[in-house]
């Protein structure tokens, strides 16, 4: 489980993760392969909240979490 704050949070499930690099391709910013071809964030992020949108949107798996936090206290997820 990894976590960044940047007016959202990320946790990548090392288990549901299978290396396809599809979240590098959309916020290579954001997110980065270890040894493993495992995804881990990469901090600060410098992508855009839009990319890594697209970069979650675009796992095949599912396997990152990203909550966004709200000014007024209540999160989306
Ligand atoms: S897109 Fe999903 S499966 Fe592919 S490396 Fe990133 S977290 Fe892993």
């Amino acid at each position: 489980m990894t976590e960044a704050e940047n007016g959202w949070s990320a946790v990548i499930d090392h288990d549901r993760c299978i290396g396809s690099g599809l979240c590098v391709t959309y916020a290579a910013g954001t997110f980065e392969q270890n040894e493993d071809a495992r995804a881990v964030l990469r901090t600060p992020s410098t992508d855009s909240l839009d990319e890594i949108r697209a970069a979650v949107e675009a796992c095949p798996t599912g396997a990152i979490a990203l909550t966004v936090h709200e000014r007024n206290g209540s999160d989306e997820t």
